[in-house]
Formats: structure tokens, sequence, C-alpha cells
């Protein structure tokens, strides 16, 4: 569960939601990745389920996996193979990869594992297994016996003529495949229709058992009823006008009797300097992904923003480490700056302890104490620096005989005041006495200070600036930073 506190936005939401039971539920496509952009809507639905927990209410969140969907594209990087299940349920189609069970589990796994690391209370149905268990049996009954409302309000709503023999429900055929066939006849006792495979050939399949499905604009509709919905959240592509909003609003009140659960439109996200989200396009990002580089309250927040329904684009490369920051004062917790934790992760790579060290030095002494902590937040900020971080950013310490060529390039005075400096530094030094001591030593020579730490960084880092030297030279080890100063 999340520790933030419920966002105004949500709260208010719950207030109009009125008294409970409620089951709010959000659902999305295994056909591709789920990508980040998915996980707004996830974490709005989490948003209003907390809220609505806070003032007692019994509520059942869930996440409604289309894995009984027809496969209709083929996502990038799978083979062109794959054109041979198209139509077929997603949940019976084989992973393009060979390590789930399914094309629909290869795709829905790593969403799965990142909710269970974000310890968020929800339920993950899939929708192929609710057809089988007879969740949709009554719903679907509904359905065929009202096919021609349902085909009026489709062909009202959408402008768009429905072909002659529509129907809501798309049976599967003997070779796999859900498709729009004629249905010849329904017999609602055994919850079984026959239709006409192909002129002069018919079929029959039960409805009861997940032998088909419902189209998915009618299924729509049908799901807030076999759920008993009563919010959901939508991104923009459903509420336009003539959507699938609209067609499902008027066949819960017309044709399954239903009220439309309450309903929030949030807008898209993107990668700031890289565009929107788009499994189709290949800009895809993983919530596992970001995981990698931050918990996961840090996570809700930055994926959430301030406010859903406004677009926002997700700063990942340089200005993460003031994000970090920010989210840290929100929850108003003492943290030590990112880039710090960048400064330090890059030096000592997984070494807790030497990280501590470096840290109780630099004056970060509280944040040394929880080592597990620690731990993890060193390995945030290194999975940053590697993956996110602008150059400037990344460093990474010389070599013995790197530094040694790197002193050549140097003059004679920065070499005398780099021995200096070896000459005085101590290990019971913190950063701001080393600091103190890399400005004096300057000072003596009549060095201006950029020449002075020009050197410093040169033999540590072969570059001319880097992270505040005091601190820096202060977390590594003393003999080391002796060894490369007196060349
Ligand atoms: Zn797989």
């Amino acid at each position: 569960m999340s520790g933030l506190p419920v966002p105004g936005w949500a709260q208010r939401l719950a207030e109009d939601l009125g008294a409970g039971p409620h089951v709010v539920v959000t659902g999305i496509s295994t056909s591709g990745h789920i990508h980040v952009g998915n996980l707004r809507e996830v974490l709005v639905g989490e948003a209003v389920a907390n809220a609505l927990r806070a003032r007692g209410e019994e509520v059942r969140f869930v996440f409604h996996a289309d894995t009984i969907d027809p496969l209709r594209k083929i996502a990038p990087g799978i083979p062109e193979s794959f054109e041979g299940f198209m139509g077929h349920s997603l949940s019976r189609v084989p992973d393009p990869e060979g390590c789930h069970p399914s094309y629909a589990e290869h795709f829905l796994a790593p969403l799965e594992e990142a909710l269970l690391e974000m310890e968020m209370d929800i339920e993950v149905l899939r929708s192929h297994e609710l057809y089988e268990n007879g969740v949709y049996t009554e719903v679907t009954r509904e359905a065929l016996e009202h096919t021609e409302e349902l085909r009026e309000i489709l062909q009202e709503v959408t402008g768009r003529r429905m072909p002659e023999h529509w129907s809501p429900y798309l049976p599967r055929d003997a070779s796999g495949r859900l498709t729009g066939h004629r249905i010849l006849e329904h017999v609602f006792e055994e919850h079984r229709v026959v239709f006409e495979k192909e002129e002069g050939f018919e079929e029959a399949a039960d409805y009861s058992k997940g032998e088909g499905k419902l189209g998915w604009r009618v299924e729509l509709a049908a799901r807030w009823k076999a759920l008993g919905i009563t919010f959901e959240p939508f991104g923009k592509d459903h509420t336009s006008r003539g959507g699938s909003t609209d067609t499902a609003d008027r066949m819960a009140r017309e044709v399954f009797r239903y009220p439309v659960p309450g309903r929030y439109e949030y807008e898209w996200i993107g990668i700031k300097g890289r565009g929107d989200m788009s499994s189709s396009r290949g800009i895809v990002l993983l919530p596992k992904d970001l995981l990698e580089i931050m918990p996961p309250d840090a996570l809700r927040w930055m994926v959430l923003g301030r406010d859903p329904t406004r677009r926002s684009d997700l700063e990942l490369e340089s200005g993460f480490p003031r994000f970090m920051d920010e989210y840290h004062v929100e929850r108003g917790e003492p943290f030590v700056p990112f880039t710090h934790l960048v400064t330090v992760a890059q030096t000592v790579g997984n070494d807790a302890d030497a990280g501590a060290e470096m840290l109780r030095r630099g004056g970060y002494e509280e944040a040394a104490e929880d080592r597990e902590k620690l731990a993890r937040d060193l390995a945030y900020a290194s999975n940053w620096a590697e993956e996110w971080a602008p150059e400037s950013m990344r460093l990474r310490l010389l070599t013995e005989e790197e530094a040694r060529e790197a002193a050549e390039g140097l003059d004679d005075d920065q070499r005398e005041y780099l021995a200096a400096v070896a000459e005085n530094l101590s290990a019971e030094m913190g950063g701001d006495e080393v600091q103190d001591l890399l400005y004096s030593a300057a000072v003596e020579r009549g060095f201006k200070p950029k020449k002075a730490f020009a050197a410093v960084y040169a033999v540590l880092l072969g570059r001319k600036s880097g992270p505040k030297a005091g601190p820096f030279v202060a977390g590594l080890p003393v003999e080391m930073v002796r060894e490369r100063f007196s060349v």
C-alpha cells in the first residue's frame, strides 16, 4: 500500500461516489507491453480506492486484463509467423519468447511483478477466466437477447452502419478465431449459440464456458454489470465523442439497466525529450524499469503528478535528481541530495559500508545508519547513473596508470599543489575540512581555485570538473588519494 497521503482530487471523486460497497476497476489489453503510461490509469484507480477505504468503505480494486481479446496487431519485435494467430485469444497464443504460458501472460507478468513490488492492494483478473467461470454468462445472454437495441445504439452513437448480421457476441470457431459470424440460433437454457461458419456450415459455442466473448464496446458496459463496478478511470482516447464510453453509457442504461459508474478522465504521460509513450510506436518504458531507479512511492508520485487530468512529462534525465529531492521534501524526511548519492554510488560501487563511510565523512551521518536503506538508495542511484544520467554526471575513478598519464598533462605548479595537499590530508578529515584544505593550499600558491580543482579532477576522474571536491575526496580511501596526488 502507498504511504503517500490521498491526493485532493481522489478525495473529491470518492466523495461524489456515495455509499458502497465499491468496485474500482482498471483494465488494459495484454496485446503488447503494459507501459508506465498505462500505470497512470492503475494509480488513479488506486488513489480513489484508497480514498474510499480511508472513509471506511468496503472496496474491491480490480485490474481487468483483457486476455481473451483476439490478437489484432503484431506488437513490434514479434515474429511475422504470428500472423497465423490473428483472431485467436491472447490467452491461447504462444509466448513469442517462450518464457511464459501464453502471449497474454508474457506482457501481463512484468506488470503483475511491478504491482507486487509496489505492494498494491489489487486483484488481477484475467478475462478469459472470467468468461470460463461464468462471470459473463448472464450479461452475454442479455446482450444476445437485445441484439437489435445494441446495434441501434452503436449506429446512432458512432454514425457507422453495422453489418446486417452484426452480433454482440463473437463465438470462437473450430479454427480458434473469434469473429463476427452470423448467429442462427440462441438456445438460452443451454447458453449456446449456433452460428454460420460459412455458407452451409454450422458450428456452436457455449458462452458460459468461455467459447467466445462480447465485442469490446458491448463488453465494456456488460463488464460494469458483471463485476458490479462503481468507478472506472479512462484515457482520453475512450472518452472522445462517439467513443467507447459514449456507447457503453447508453448500453448500460438502456439495455443492461445498470447505473453508469463514476468516471475520471486522465491525460497521457510522456518522457521528457522522447515524446509520448506508446506500445505501437516502440517508445516503451515499463513500470519495473522505473522501480530500478526509485522507490514505489516516488514512482506513484511521479506518474500521477499533481493533477492526472493534465499531461505530464517524466523527468528521467538531468531533471531526475531534483525530482527525487523534491519527493523527499514532500514527505518531510531527511535525505541525501540525489546528486551526492550518485557520486557516492559511482565511487564505491555496491559496497554499502564504503558508501556509509563516504556519507559520514561528507556530513550525512544519519543516512549512513540504516545500511539496508542505504544499499537500496545506492542501487537506485547507480542504476540511474548507468541508464539515464547526462554525461556530465557519469563518473569513473581512474586507475593508477591512467592517473599517472593524466598527471603528465598538468603543469609543475599543479603537481606541487597536489603533493602539498597529499601531505596534509588525513583520514579523520570530513568533507568541509578537505574542502578547506584544497582551498587554502591553492591560495598559498597564488592559484585561482579553478586551476587547483582542475588538477584534482584530472588525476581522480580524468576530467576538468566534477562533484563538489571536498566531500568527494574525503569519501575516498586516503591512501589512494595520496598515491594519485603524489605523481
Ligand atoms: Zn514470456
